[in-house]
């Protein structure tokens, strides 16, 4: 992408961690700026483009293990980041077709390519909400979630790569507990994290290059992930990296690469 297509919101002079990612999963929408800045994090941590990649891999496999297992048929995905095909629905739709899906995001370059993420199946719906997971009040208040959403059947909140941008100071673990509080029983957290327990200088360096980019970072290690889930039946095998969650065929990545927790509980 040009940084002459640019709307007038979107700022170009600044790394943003949405379009960065795009960057690391091969896409086309971020700018200069994410590229050089992504391309440092490449050096301090090579396996980061692993990573991404796994993390998509366990978004695809949670929903797919929610919908055909769990009875899930509505999910509430924040931090969506820039549409990457298939997105969370198509996923869900695959399964099952009535499937329906908020995306939130507060990155206006997610906004500008939304409609990518409203073309759902005939018999599902989606929309998208520009929101900040820090103000949940906002996101829970916002009429498209009602509209689409019935939240007397249960929903998959879907965290995946997010929290780590969520400071100790936001309070993280009560974003999550309110958030679920408007979920009925048999509804599920999906998330994944980023961890330093395996690489910690390369993660350290990573963080500071986010941090001196604008954007605080907070990786956090096995028992801090384990913490979001608090209250919920963890499915099996618990949190796990993001290869090692039910994964379709032999894992090939190596550990330190992924450095990503996952896990997937149901609400009681
Ligand atoms: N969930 C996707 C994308 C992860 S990248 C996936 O796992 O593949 C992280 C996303 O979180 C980016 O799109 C970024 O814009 C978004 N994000 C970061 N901080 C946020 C916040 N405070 N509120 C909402 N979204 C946020």
């Amino acid at each position: 992408m040009t940084d002459s297509h640019a709307a007038r919101d979107i700022d170009t002079s600044r790394p943003h961690s949405a379009r960065m990612y795009d960057y690391y999963l091969g896409g086309k929408d971020h700018f200069a700026i994410d590229r050089q800045v992504g391309e440092s994090v490449a050096s301090a941590y090579p396996g980061v483009f692993v990573a991404a990649h796994e993390n998509r891999g366990f978004m695809h496999r949670a929903t797919r293990v929610l919908a055909r297992e769990h009875g899930i048929r509505q999910w509430l995905d924040i931090g969506t980041g820039i549409p990457t095909e298939p997105n969370l629905h198509q996923v869900a739709q695959s399964v099952v077709p009535d499937a329906r899906v908020v995306y939130a995001d507060n990155d206006p370059l997610v906004l500008k390519y939304a409609e990518r993420l409203m073309r759902s199946s005939p018999e599902g719906r989606t929309t998208y909400i520009e929101a900040d997971v820090n103000d949940p009040q906002a996101l829970i208040d916002a009429p498209e979630l009602t509209e689409i959403l019935d939240l007397g059947k249960p929903v998959a909140l879907s965290l995946n790569a997010l929290m780590h941008f969520v400071t100790d100071d936001q309070d993280p673990y009560g974003i999550v507990t309110r958030l679920l509080a408007i979920l009925p029983s048999g509804s599920a957290l999906a998330l994944s994290h980023v961890t330093p327990d395996f690489d910690p200088d390369s993660w350290g360096k990573v963080a500071e290059i986010y941090e001196n980019g604008g954007t605080p970072v907070r990786f956090r290690t096995h028992d801090e992930v384990k913490r979001f889930f608090d209250g919920l039946d963890l499915l099996d095998p618990g949190i796990s990296l993001a290869h090692h969650w039910r994964p379709d065929t032999e894992p090939t990545a190596v550990d330190a690469e992924v450095s990503l927790w996952t896990g997937v509980g149901i609400k009681p």
